[in-house]
């Protein structure tokens, strides 16, 4: 009998142990707010990432649909509504969808847990691919470090439920498959190639780039190291096929046909006859477009925006309110690579060692190429670097370990370097406490309005919230976290930040709109492929429609009696407490000249839970200060009269007090203490009388206008009543 196990079976054991350790690791968080209510919903922790609840929609309405005739008049009823945007048709949706249906666990858990258990998967091929370079204790080490590394942890978090779950472990085993398609010249490394692509590309349509890169190096190789070798031009063309710009049933098919022939010895002669047809059948289907669109964004750095034609309207945009877009800190960077600059540093030496020693690991370029763009191009991107470089140090730790010829030296010290690197990662997950998206208090007014609201119904709110608005409500919204232009944006700021009249009168128009244009665009598909059509923003078909070619003389015009829409469905309005700390940003968006793109008026608002009060004077942070006696701000250096101080608190049977006093008849800015939130705000006339403030700080609404269904201290509700 042979003692020794076999090669495979500690492949198995190696790949075992790091897939229950990357997810026991994602337990970490949970064990840490086990049994923290503000966080539970349905008995089970909510998720922790905005984007998620798109998908969540997605698969929620796949789970209503299923089982109904697709004929039956109550199918689209049931499913999901037209012009909803619910994802339905996305990978992610369909992929919930489906474990949600086969597995013992609530709809919440499976949602929550599948990161967890899905992205810990991206040790199988780490694993695999140190197997190709008979280092079957370097692709451990690096399968451990690799899941639980930083901004890989952050981003597959156990109720971190997006995309990313599966962004690495994808491409990860296409990697795999290329290369021992290479090293072993085995036909069904072809085949796997070619479905890793079809699946990495149904879970991830911008998958293309990586692809391409993939293709790209295959072909450098193979003209330079390997060119009478046909394998090389199989795989090829099979990747080409994969990778079209079509119908997934149509490159399915075309991928198997592919292989069919390939398996055939007689038909070799033809190799490169398939491959041209391939590469045509690639471009003709339009698959090189999305990577040269991608590639005029960088090189050019052309703008997608402006049409000269119409109004002309300039809008805020949102890339205005993101300032992260810039340069990262290069410790951040790699902190979120490997855990700390230290590891970052020897991984970085260890994978240039690994590239010299291993020629086949120059496959893994287009990885680590990727996440060295999160230095330029944003955080978002470092994760692509995570396993490639987790490879180097693994390779560098069980190379330096096997020069020690002591047994009983190499592997303590094996296992104390391991560690070593392992620690600032465990460190970093301890640490990280991230809440949940919504509280439990947010997401229970929202479960309620559910059972008022219609499924056809318009919540309108600031575009953040519109994914879980609609996962947990089901109606309809008119921004989301995918949904949120400048000009989808300004009329939602405009009815927040305006005062009550305008607000309702721009919300049943901009719903009305919405809704027109779907329909619009239905019925025009044709015409508006064809003539190059453009659709104007809602705005400025109301302005036009209303007879004005100036914006701001619509807007002025919203004051007077004017005819609305006719109203085809109810319109609710959902102001938490959260979107205090973003009413500023919110307000710039309707801030502006959409004419001239100028700015109108600086809003003041300034909000903070940091405050002491002295010998009458009340001090509010960043150099503000308030004299009580003679009703006096200062503002740094500046002295102005306060116009008024209101304070508002929930007595206990959770009636909401008011009380005004009046400073200054010629002031401006006013002081509100919301004493149950242990919050003061100052803001401007313009600020106080916004419909936010009036509704959700006051319950101060215009009884024609708005009725309140309902108000918490978290979060209110009110509909529209024009
Ligand atoms: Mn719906």
């Amino acid at each position: 009998m042979n003692t020794i196990p076999s090669e495979t079976k500690i492949t198995i054991i190696y790949i075992f142990f790091a897939y229950t350790f990357s997810v026991l690791m994602r337990l970490i968080w949970v064990y840490h707010f086990n049994g923290y209510a503000p966080f539970y919903f349905n008995d089970q922790f909510m998720i922790n990432t905005n984007d998620g609840y798109l998908w969540a929609e997605g698969a929620r309405d796949l789970l209503h649909g299923s089982g109904v005739n697709p004929d039956a008049k109550e199918y689209l009823d049931r499913f999901h509504q037209l012009h909803d945007l619910s994802p339905v048709g996305t990978a992610a949706s369909q992929l919930t969808a489906f474990f949600a249906k086969i597995l013992p666990f609530s709809f919440e858990s499976v949602i929550f847990y599948m990161p967890a258990f899905l992205s810990s998967l991206v040790v199988v091929p780490i694993v695999l691919i140190s197997k190709s370079f008979k280092n079957l204790e370097a692709g451990f080490i690096a399968a451990l470090l690799a899941s639980i590394a930083w901004s890989y942890y952050n981003r597959t978090m156990a109720g971190y439920y997006d995309t990313d779950m599966l962004n690495i472990v994808l491409p990860m085993f296409l990697l795999w498959s290329i290369m021992w398609a290479i090293q072993t010249q085995k036909d069904v490394y072809l085949l796997l190639s070619a479905l890793d692509i079809l699946v990495y590309r149904w879970w991830y349509p911008q998958s293309y780039s990586l692809e391409f890169a993939f293709f790209g190096l295959i072909l450098i190789y193979a003209l330079i190291y390997d060119r009478k070798n046909s394998f090389n031009y199989k795989l090829l063309a099979i990747m080409m096929f994969a990778m079209m710009q079509t119908y997934m049933l149509v490159r399915l098919s075309s991928v198997l046909v592919v292989f069919y022939i390939f398996k055939q010895k007689k038909f070799d002669k033809y190799i490169y006859y398939i491959l041209s047809v391939s590469i045509i059948a690639f471009f003709i289907t339009g698959g090189f477009a999305p990577i040269w669109n991608q590639l005029k964004g960088y090189v050019f750095r052309e703008s997608v925006d402006a049409t000269n034609k119409g109004l002309g309207l300039h809008f805020f945009t949102v890339m205005q309110t993101v300032r992260e877009a810039g340069k990262i800190p290069f410790e951040t960077f790699a902190n979120r690579i490997s855990g700390s600059v230290i590891v970052f540093f020897i991984s970085c030496i260890g994978y240039i060692y690994l590239l010299f020693k291993k020629r086949i690991m120059f496959l893994s370029l287009p990885l680590v190429g990727l996440g060295f763009l999160a230095y330029v191009g944003g955080l978002r991107f470092t994760i692509y670097a995570v396993p490639i470089l987790a490879l180097g140090i693994g390779f560098l730790i069980s190379e330096l370990s096997s020069n020690i010829s002591n047994l009983k030296i190499r592997y303590p010290s094996m296992i104390i370097l391991t560690l070593a690197i392992l620690y600032p990662n465990y460190k970093h997950i301890d640490a990280y406490k991230v809440p949940t998206v919504f509280s439990k208090q947010e997401v229970m007014v929202l479960d309620k309005l559910k059972h008022i609201a219609q499924r056809e119904d318009y919540v309108v709110s600031w575009w953040d919230f519109g994914y879980p608005i609609r996962y947990y409500t089901d109606v309809k919204t008119l921004a989301d976290g995918g949904k949120h232009s400048g000009s989808v944006d300004f009329p939602l700021s405009y009815i927040l930040t305006n005062p009550q009249q305008e607000a309702a009168k721009m919300a049943r128009l901009d719903v009305e709109y919405t809704e027109k244009n779907f329909r619009f665009k239905d019925s025009h598909k044709k015409e508006i492929k064809d003539k190059n059509f453009t659709i104007f923003s809602n705005i400025e078909q109301m302005t036009k429609d209303y007879g004005f070619n100036d914006t701001n003389d619509f807007l002025l015009n919203l004051k007077t009696k004017i005819k609305l829409p006719k109203k085809t469905r109810d319109i609710y309005f959902y102001l938490p407490f959260r979107m205090m700390g973003i009413f500023p940003t919110v307000a710039r968006f309707s801030n502006i000249d959409l004419m001239s793109g100028n700015t109108i008026r600086r809003p003041f608002f300034y909000q903070t839970n940091r405050f002491k009060e002295k010998n009458n004077i009340l001090y509010l942070g960043s150099g503000i200060a308030f004299y009580q006696k003679k009703g006096i701000l200062k503002i740094g250096n500046q002295k102005v009269l306060a116009k008024s101080f209101y304070v508002t608190y929930y007595e206990k049977n959770g009636k909401l007090i008011r009380k005004k006093q009046l400073l200054h008849q010629k002031g401006d800015i006013s002081i509100i203490y919301m004493r149950s939130y242990r919050t003061f705000l100052l803001l401007d006339q313009n600020m106080l009388n916004s419909l936010y403030i009036q509704l959700f700080v006051f319950d101060n609404y215009d009884k024609k206008l708005f009725k309140p269904i309902i108000l918490t201290p978290s979060a209110k509700i009110y509909k529209l009543l024009i």
